[in-house]
């Protein structure tokens, strides 16, 4: 790539170092002709393939627009949707695949999501899921009551945290 200072169409790399998750290289570069320094940051391609057959590169933001909708009133920011849609990518970068199916993005949405707002998981779900009936709901909320009821005993126990809650 060209000097970002002046153009030149070369540089030499001066120091390289892999991310500590292993999934990035990032390499510091010189140019030889006016000394600027400057980082390039190396990672594999990730592609989506969506459900037409259409492949078209990973996108964060496309993460972001896709659940904002679901957290329309709920006390959620864009930093928020930043954060939740680098897990995701995060997410499936892990998985080691350079190409994924779209609805597998949706699937790897939702635990984030439950993390960061119950009623726009709820929201999200509901539409990629394909909830069709009140039992559906029924259903997705028995299994967060549960959760939170396992949560609250672990708390009670002092497991979370290794210290008893006196
Ligand atoms: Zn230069």
């Amino acid at each position: 790539m060209h000097c970002p200072f002046c153009r030149n169409p070369d540089s030499r790399v001066i120091d390289s170092r892999t991310s500590d998750d292993g999934l990035s290289i990032r390499r510091r570069r010189q140019c030889p002709k006016c000394g600027g320094r400057f980082s390039t940051v190396e990672t594999a391609s990730l592609y989506v393939i969506k459900r037409s057959g259409v492949v078209e590169p990973f996108s964060r933001e496309k993460v972001m627009s896709g659940v904002r909708k679901a957290c329309q009133g709920r006390p959620v920011t864009d930093a928020d949707l930043a954060v939740l849609a680098q897990r995701v990518e995060e997410a499936i970068r892990q998985t080691g695949s350079s190409q994924i199916e779209a609805n597998e993005i949706g699937l790897s949405i939702l635990g984030p999501l439950r993390d960061l707002d119950e009623v726009a998981y709820l929201r999200f779900a509901s539409v990629y899921q394909a909830f069709d009936s009140l039992e559906d709901f029924d259903a997705a909320i028995a299994q967060l009551r549960a959760d939170h009821a396992d949560r609250d005993a672990a708390l009670a126990d002092g497991d979370l945290d290794g210290r008893p809650v006196a």
